[in-house]
């Protein structure tokens, strides 16, 4: 069969890795996560004291991390993605790195090099725009802020009480800001993207929404 490639950008807390996820289990293909590999970048650069804005040494962290695909799941230095990974000290600080035109050159072809020639359903950032311009389907997810921060806030609030809203939802803002606005691959869609405002939509509609319109466009079923 052809191959085929899925690309799912969007900006955070839209619930785009959950949709991605689902995606790729139904239709029995790997899912490439690629923001884990920009967290587990900004994870390693935390954990041994370097400093976001000294470019060469973050590369190198970057080129020390192995990325592989186990089936259908993305490890990372043979382990599964941590939950430490998904900590807001995190968030923000993958978001500043990856403002690095050269980290985002290893990240691109790293990510190209583990879709190999296979078929596979890749969430990020620049993956319609920049990384699979090939991409056969192609989706773009948003939401408001407002939304999106709350949503993460329910998420989180079991966890941590203390939580608030207005922090979730400015961390959200600044994030979205150095995303849509850095020189190199900013987040926006690609021209022959299919934007969803998923605002009002529960997780299943929007997994079933994209799986049909795979089917439609596509000889995948
Ligand atoms: O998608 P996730 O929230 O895990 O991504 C974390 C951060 O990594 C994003 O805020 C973004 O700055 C960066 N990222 C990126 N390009 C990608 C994936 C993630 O710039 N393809």
């Amino acid at each position: 069969m052809k191959r085929l490639i899925i690309t799912i950008d969007g900006p955070a807390g839209t619930g785009k890795s959950t949709a991605a996820r689902l995606l790729a289990s139904r239709l029995e293909l790997p899912f490439l996560d690629t923001g884990a590999m920009y967290r587990a970048v900004a994870w390693r650069c935390l954990h041994n004291d370097i400093a976001f804005d000294d470019e060469t040494q973050v590369v190198k962290q970057t080129q020390q991390i192995r990325f592989e695909f186990s089936g259908n799941r993305l490890l990372i230095d043979g382990n599964e993605p941590s939950d430490e990974l998904r900590s807001d000290e995190v968030s923000q600080a993958a978001s500043v790195i990856a403002t690095l035109p050269a980290v985002r050159e290893v990240l691109v072809a790293q990510q190209r090099k583990l879709a190999g020639e296979y078929s596979l359903v890749s969430e990020g950032r620049d993956q319609g725009t920049v990384v699979f311009p090939q991409a056969e389907c192609k989706f773009f997810l948003t939401a408001s802020a407002e939304v999106r921060a709350e949503r993460r806030w329910k998420d989180l609030r079991e966890e941590n009480p203390t939580l608030c809203k207005e922090m979730i939802l400015e961390e959200i803002q600044q994030r979205d800001e150095r995303d849509q606005n850095r020189k190199t691959a900013p987040l926006k869609p690609a021209e022959d993207a299919i934007i969803i405002d998923n605002s009002k939509k529960t997780r299943e509609e929007v997994v079933n929404l994209l799986v049909e319109h795979v089917q439609q466009t596509t000889d995948y079923s």
